[in-house]
């Protein structure tokens, strides 16, 4: 048993979708990235990567890759699974927005999570939270995540 720690944060920016855990939230804003910068896989990613010792997301799919322009990050969570030969026991993650509300989406998004790792939704933890209007991310302008995966490898 290994456990990894992971963490993002991107902006929120105008004509942008907003994309969580694979599920489009409807809102004005989205993330500012090169992928389609679904920040809670993003850091789901990196904590399976560091749970396993293999390096970050930066350095599995950088950011210059082409390929990597508007990547569906559910995919890329995929790809990161294989590589590393894990098998996930199960993640707990934290979202944090000051708007809009991810109540509504949050079992969406754990059931997408589950599909794409064949684990069962029980195994998968999504939570959200706001920052109270402190900082960037509670004036609206940042997004951020962090997850902590436990793997059998
Ligand atoms: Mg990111």
């Amino acid at each position: 048993m290994r456990i990894g720690i992971g963490n993002d944060i991107h902006r929120l920016i105008e004509g942008r979708p907003l994309i969580l855990g694979g599920v489009e939230i409807p809102y004005s804003k989205g993330e500012d990235a090169h992928s389609d910068g679904d920040v809670l896989v993003h850091a789901i990613i990196d904590a399976i990567l560091g749970a396993c010792a293999k390096g970050d997301i930066g350095t599995l799919f950088p950011p210059s890759d082409e390929r990597y322009k508007d990547a569906d990050s559910l995919q890329l969570l995929k790809q990161a699974v294989e590589y590393t030969g894990a098998r996930i026991i199960n993640i707990d993650s934290s979202i944090t927005l000051e708007e809009p509300k991810l109540r509504p989406y949050i079992t969406a998004m754990r059931e997408r999570i589950a599909e794409v790792l064949s684990i069962d939704i029980d195994r998968v933890s999504i939570k959200a939270k706001t920052n109270e209007g402190l900082d960037e991310t509670g004036k609206g302008n940042a997004i951020s995540a962090i997850a902590v995966v436990l793997v059998e490898n």
